[in-house]
């Protein structure tokens, strides 16, 4: 008997799937979802607790739910909402309203949408040209993004290849780019130059010029003069929500509810998951993949590996080096992840009382995003009376950002602080009563 109950424990271990993907994060759900319904059998293996990845929403003060890295979606494709049938697991766009909040140190503030009328009038506050230049700015991003879009979609092309699909998908996206006019010049400009020279040349008001720029350097190691930044700016004007062109959106219940989403449908479609279950090596064989081995040691076979971490982890921590092509390796080794951007997460028992903007008023949006003017700096202080900690804690970071910031990007300094509240019925979702902590926000000069 213990015999049978050991050949039965090791023929569990040993089944073998048709894929396996490493990590749980949404991007490999996703993959599941698509390798299942193409018939094939398919485990997924999760390095954490929790499945997400970055898509994740967790309890990280007790009794408060946070999207604690991705918080907004716009680039999540409608044809996978479609396909995968995820209304149908619960999820929901909220859109945001306004989409930003700019508090400025002299007293003055900027929102921005939901519509554009009410963009323009808040332009109008600091310039009347910039407030009528905003729609023809707008349009000329929209006719770049049909450009550059449907690449999205797409397996990037190469230009070396001979598959002959490369090519045509090649040729479409000329024929698009020359469709542009003069503007393909601007395209030009657009994919490679820094953002700081394309706001400069539709705008003068340097309070519309840093809350544009924010979207432009967020998560990036670099300054809105970088070379490379004005397509970052683009890329936040791509994408949509239920169907509305360039519109953001929270996710109901939070960041979590994508991921979760996704999971149930995989489910659905037979996809099986662990957790705690860090994959050590992705073993291959005779140049082709064989499976892998976890942490715990335990060996999974499958024909197809398909790796959800970084592909600086995948092929530095998951492939033995002497399975790759030596220049490969050296050029996967030198990728560079540094970023100047981080996130606070916050559990407040009220909204923000900004200076700019008393009494809580406007503030509804879980949303508050500070930047820099391009070349003088504004200081986020946080002011708690009842959080003296909290506010040593948070002050600390934002000044080793800060001197962070400076030192490496010199002319630039970007903070995003996202906070959540107990009653917010977006990405913020209470669950366990906690004592009340009181944190005032105050942007000062
Ligand atoms: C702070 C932050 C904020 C962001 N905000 C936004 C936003 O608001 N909107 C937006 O569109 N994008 C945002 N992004 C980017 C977006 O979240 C990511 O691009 C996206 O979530 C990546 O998804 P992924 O599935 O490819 O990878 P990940 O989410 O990184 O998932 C990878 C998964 O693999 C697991 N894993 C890694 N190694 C192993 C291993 N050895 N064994 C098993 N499992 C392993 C990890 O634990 C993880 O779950 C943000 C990113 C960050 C970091």
């Amino acid at each position: 008997m213990v015999e049978f109950a050991a050949r039965c424990k090791e023929l569990v271990r040993m089944k073998k799937y048709d894929a396996i993907i490493v990590g749980a994060g949404h991007n490999g759900l996703i993959a599941s979802c698509y390798l299942a319904r193409a018939g094939k059998n398919v485990l997924v293996l999760e390095r954490r607790h929790v499945i997400g990845g970055a898509t994740v929403t967790e309890e990280v003060v007790p009794g408060f739910k946070f999207s604690r890295l991705a918080y907004v979606n716009s680039l999540f494709r409608p044809e996978i909402i479609r396909e995968l049938r995820l209304k149908s697991y619960g999820f929901q766009l909220l859109p945001r309203n306004p989409s930003s909040f700019t508090p400025f140190p002299d007293g003055q503030y900027l929102f921005m949408g939901p519509d554009l009328e009410t963009t323009k009038r808040e332009i109008a506050k600091f310039s009347t040209k910039d407030a009528e230049a905003f729609p023809r700015y707008e349009k000329m991003l929209e006719k770049l993004v049909t450009v550059i879009e449907p690449t999205l979609d797409q397996t990037p092309q190469d230009p070396l290849s001979s598959d002959i699909r490369s090519w045509l998908q090649l040729i479409k996206l000329g024929l698009r780019a020359r469709r542009l006019g003069k503007d393909f010049y601007r395209l030009a400009t657009m994919l490679t130059g820094p953002a700081s020279a394309l706001l400069d040349e539709w705008f003068e008001s340097e309070e519309l010029k840093v809350t544009l720029a924010t979207d432009a350097i967020i998560g990036a190691m670099a300054s809105p003069s970088s070379q490379g930044t004005a397509y970052v700016l683009f890329h936040h004007v791509m994408g949509e929500t239920n169907g509305a062109r360039g519109v953001w959106s929270y996710v109901r219940g939070g960041m979590g509810a994508l991921s979760g989403a996704i999971a149930e449908a995989a489910r659905d479609m037979g996809v099986e998951w662990r957790t705690e279950c860090p994959v050590s090596e992705i073993v291959i064989e005779n140049g082709s993949v064989q499976g892998v081995i976890t942490e715990a040691g335990e060996e999974i076979r499958a024909g197809i590996v398909l790796s959800n971490a970084d592909p600086k982890v995948t092929f530095t921590k998951l492939v033995p080096r002497d399975k790759l092509p030596e220049d490969f390796a050296r050029r996967i080794e030198s990728l560079d992840f540094s970023s100047a951007t981080f996130k606070l997460n916050l559990a407040l028992s009220e909204l923000p009382d900004f200076k700019a903007l008393p009494g809580n008023a406007g503030t509804f949006n879980c949303r508050f995003k500070s930047c820099c003017n391009f070349s003088s700096g504004i200081r986020v202080i946080l002011a708690s009376e009842r959080s003296r900690l909290l506010n040593c804690i948070t002050r600390g970071i934002l000044n080793i950002l800060t001197l962070y910031s400076f030192r490496f990007c010199c002319r630039s300094f970007s903070a995003s602080i996202f906070f959540s509240r107990r009653t917010s019925r977006e990405s913020a979702t209470k669950t366990t009563p906690s004592a009340p902590r009181k944190t005032n926000f105050r942007v000062e000069a």
